[in-house]
């Protein structure tokens, strides 16, 4: 079983659940990318199936929590995606409806559906599965998770318990990877970027492509700092047209933004980007009403992807927009 970090009172909550014997049959767990979210929904389930939890939470040991733990429980449900967005589709809330009558076998008498990264939900999915979690079948429980609660429709809102999964603290981030066996140098870098979110922490660790786009997000700081338009182009145009690479890295700029704005009131401040150098140093050149204007940039920029303007036409914009703030 996963161990997890941080989110004490969740734990607390979940488990005080499960020793009253009330469960939640319909759940949000939200939380940025990499906070844990989908490990919790993992564990609530292990909660919902352990032959023997240990004070409501899950003993780790017994064959439902093993099952579970290995995504091999008969009983627990991942819904599938479909298509090319990777949706939820009508189709798979009908098939998801018609099975959940059928009663499981298991000695606690439940079955869990666990619909992951729910973002962009088809509204017609989320009204074909309001009346399945609004009325469940007893033995039925239903696990979303989701960046923000409000990708959801508000009647599926109302009738989910919804709970927020946060980052740990950068000490819980550290501890966490190095028992998972990291080399301490490359523990200290990822923590640097990604302060207490284990999930991206461990991303930089073993995947480069991030490594690559946490340097790039540094690049294009460091050219909007020098105020170097030409290698605030050059570090745009290498994003290419990826949509989530274009989205990972913008993101990640708003973040120094937001901690250049920060930093220029309160130098200790804790950030939340990935580079506190070049926060710092640009929050020593630019006012907050420019900070503020470099984030209302960032944001129509990836308004503008989002409505499908061609990629390089809306990095272009933004890149000689952001340079005429800071000129
Ligand atoms: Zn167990």
């Amino acid at each position: 079983m996963k161990k997890i970090y941080g989110n004490k009172q969740l734990l607390a909550t979940l488990a005080g659940m499960r020793e009253s014997g009330r469960t939640a049959h319909s759940l949000i767990f939200y939380g940025e990318k990499g906070s844990g979210r989908k490990t919790m929904a993992d564990y609530y389930t292990a909660q919902l199936l352990c032959e023997e939890p240990v004070n409501g939470a899950p003993c780790g040991k017994c064959a439902a929590c093993r099952n579970v733990s290995s995504l091999s429980h008969p009983d627990v449900i991942y819904v599938p995606t479909e298509g090319k967005r990777e949706g939820y589709s009508v189709g798979i809330a009908r098939s998801v409806i018609k099975d959940s009558i059928v009663k499981p076998n298991n000695h606690t008498g439940r079955k869990v559906y666990i619909f992951r990264d729910c973002s962009n939900m088809d509204p017609r999915t989320q009204n074909i599965l309001l009346k399945l979690i609004e009325e469940p079948p007893d033995h039925a429980y239903f696990i979303f998770t989701a960046e923000s609660k409000y990708e959801f429709l508000p009647t599926i809102i109302s009738r989910c318990v919804c709970f927020g999964v946060s980052p740990c603290t950068e000490e819980e981030a550290e501890q966490s990877l190095l028992e998972s066996g990291f080399d301490s140098r490359e523990v200290a870098a990822a923590v640097e970027c990604f302060h207490g979110n284990i999930g991206r922490c461990t991303d930089y660790i073993v995947d480069p492509e991030i490594r690559r786009r946490v340097d790039l997000t540094k690049r294009l700081a460091d050219s909007i700092i020098e105020k170097d338009e030409y290698g605030l182009n050059l570090a745009l145009f290498s994003l290419g047209s990826s949509r989530n690479e274009i989205r990972e890295v913008l993101s990640m700029t708003d973040k120094l933004v937001r901690d250049c704005a920060v930093l220029s009131r309160s130098a200790g401040a804790e950030i939340i980007g990935c580079y506190r150098e070049g926060a710092k140093r640009l929050s020593g050149m630019v006012t907050a009403y420019q900070a503020a204007r470099l984030h209302d940039r960032i944001d129509k920029a990836w308004g503008a992807m989002e409505a499908n303007v061609n990629p390089p036409l809306v990095l272009a914009a933004l890149s000689a927009e952001m340079i005429e703030i800071v000129r």
